[in-house]
């Protein structure tokens, strides 16, 4: 690059202008770096896109030795590796996919001074042998990056992190900088002290990314949902589109080909070579629509993604806004779009129901899918909610579907009441359990088989919701289920009362509820 460096610059500006081609510093790297290059700890929380890698490159460069990255992003260590190359950075690797002759090598080029950076997969660390090469060399810093993984009941848990704190009492002296685009609290908090970083100088940038128009939809046909926000606002762009299973995977990408739009799939049921296939084919060209699982998109840097769409809801907003962080990272506008049903509601308790662990952990689990129900449900801007959830305070974004079409809301208190009655009345029924579904009937009016074979037709409550469309209800449902005034069980999602249910049904507690947007009928065009 031919950038012209006063004299007087700082080395790492210098590093900045000559080797990665820079003008300036962005947000608080050059302070993370200053902080890094003197000696000192780090913990640094950034956004995906927000530039963490340079927080550790340039001071490794810096610094005397070789910087040492633990990363868990194995299938992306040749290309970052091939990237630093190309700019003149003596940078390798070390991970299961290389052979015996392949590791020597690198060992070779690390104990003979020769790398500026080595990549490590963190599991690498618990080998002896890779202790033994690493204190036999000089490190000038010790970088861990995607630093969440740490965290035990965190969505990316990985054991071989916890043997990270080690590197304290074997390198005292050299400097760690932490990495993560995850956001809460509590995920700091648990970083700090699972790696020992406790002295550690803690960066925060703000998480906003005001390019990304934050969107969500209640999902009534979602292949067909997405494909008319497709064709009508992402003609030809790159962008990802996640699913919650490797079947809905499957369809979806098969769906949005027959529909001309190029997809590729992407889970970990797939070969690792096609898996590295897909994912090499949406980073080099342009234009195509990645459709995954969640296993997709840690460390994916391709700065032009448009968009984010998720057909099922995530199981975190830390999840959630981590993956749609993945999209606009050039800057520019870019969408992340989430439609999202009563029957996720209902699969997520079921999956948090059946899954391992203690009751704890079942309730951390919980608390995560109520704090995404209330993002779908809120009436107020996304981005402040998103926000507020990761700490920080924000106004009104006006870049989201709520500030650019305001919902109204309406007084749902009736008809809340209406339907928690109806939940009671199906209650008594003793060993009978019903759904959003059942309940749905009876407020309509409708005798189905079912409603028939229960002999709920005779129920006081039939057919006192005809006011109500049944999309209406239930959105109703969904917006009580995020209120915390009904609840959800079972594997066929029975409707429960909560503790607050009492406070509607007895008239204490009013009940503010959003108006569903009328759906504009869509010619249909697709194929199936
Ligand atoms: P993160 O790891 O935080 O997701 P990266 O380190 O991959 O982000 O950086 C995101 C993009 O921004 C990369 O393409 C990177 O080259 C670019 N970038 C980082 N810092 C700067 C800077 N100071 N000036 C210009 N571009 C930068
Ligand atoms: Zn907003």
């Amino acid at each position: 690059p031919d950038l012209d460096t006063p004299p007087e610059a700082s080395d790492a500006l210098r590093v900045l202008h000559r080797v990665f081609g820079y003008d300036s510093f962005r947000g608080s790297q050059q302070e993370i770096i200053e902080h890094v290059v003197a000696g000192g700890d780090a913990l640094v929380l950034m956004p995906t896109g927000g530039g963490k890698s340079l927080c550790y490159q340039i001071p490794a460069l810096v610094r005397k030795g070789v910087g040492v990255v633990v990363s868990p992003l194995i299938a992306l260590m040749q290309d970052q590796v091939d990237a630093l190359r190309a700019l003149g950075v003596r940078a390798g690797f070390l991970n299961s996919t290389q052979d015996f002759d392949e590791r020597r090598l690198v060992e070779a080029e690390f104990l003979a001074g020769e790398l500026d950076l080595l990549y490590l997969a963190p599991e690498r660390l618990r080998v002896e042998s890779t202790v033994r090469l690493l204190e036999r060399g000089t490190i000038s810093l010790f970088a861990i990056d995607e630093a969440h993984c740490v965290a035990q009941w965190g969505h990316d848990f990985r054991p071989d992190y916890l043997a990270l704190s080690a590197l304290h009492e074997r390198w005292p002296d050299v400097p760690r900088i932490a990495l993560t685009a995850t956001a809460t609290e509590a995920t700091h908090a648990e970083i700090a002290s699972r790696l020992k970083l406790q002295d550690a100088r803690h960066f925060v940038a703000s998480f906003d990314r005001p390019n990304i128009q934050y969107r969500i939809v209640s999902k009534d046909d979602p292949k067909r949902q997405l494909l008319t926000l497709l064709r009508a606002e992402h003609g030809g762009d790159a962008g990802i589109v996640y699913c919650l299973s490797r079947a809905s995977v499957e369809k979806t990408a098969e769906f949005l080909v027959k529909n001309g739009i190029e997809a590729l799939p992407y889970h970990a049921g797939l070969d690792s070579r096609v898996r590295a296939e897909n994912q090499a084919r949406f980073l080099r060209e342009d234009g195509l629509v990645m459709v995954a699982t969640i296993a997709f998109g840690m460390g994916i840097d391709k700065p032009d993604v448009r968009f984010v769409c998720h057909l099922d809801l995530p199981k975190s907003l830390e999840g959630y806004y981590q993956e749609t962080g993945r999209a606009g990272r050039d800057g520019m506008p870019s969408t992340a779009w989430l439609a999202y049903g009563l029957q996720d509601v209902v699969q997520q308790r079921k999956m948090i129901e059946g899954s391992e662990g203690d009751e704890a952990h079942r309730r951390r689990l919980s608390a995560h899918v109520d704090a995404m129900l209330a993002l779908c449900e809120t009436v107020e801007c996304r981005r402040v909610q998103l926000l507020a959830y990761f700490g920080e305070e924000s106004t009104k974004c006006g870049n989201c579907d709520t500030c650019l079409t305001p919902p109204e809301s309406w007084d749902g208190t009736v008809v809340a009441q209406k339907l928690l009655s109806t939940v009671v009345r199906l209650k008594r029924e003793r060993g009978q359990k019903f759904g959003a579904g059942q309940v749905t009937d009876i407020l309509l009016g409708r005798k189905t088989a079912k409603v028939i074979q229960f002999d709920h037709d005779a129920l006081s409550v039939f057919g006192i919701g005809a006011e109500l469309r049944e999309a209406e209800w239930r959105s109703v449902v969904r917006q009580l289920l995020a209120q915390g005034l009904i609840a959800v069980e079972g594997d066929y999602g029975t409707l429960v009362l909560t503790e607050t249910s009492g406070e509607v049904l007895g008239g204490q507690r009013a009940v503010s509820l959003r108006r569903e947007p009328e759906k504009k009928p869509a010619a249909r065009t697709e194929k199936t």
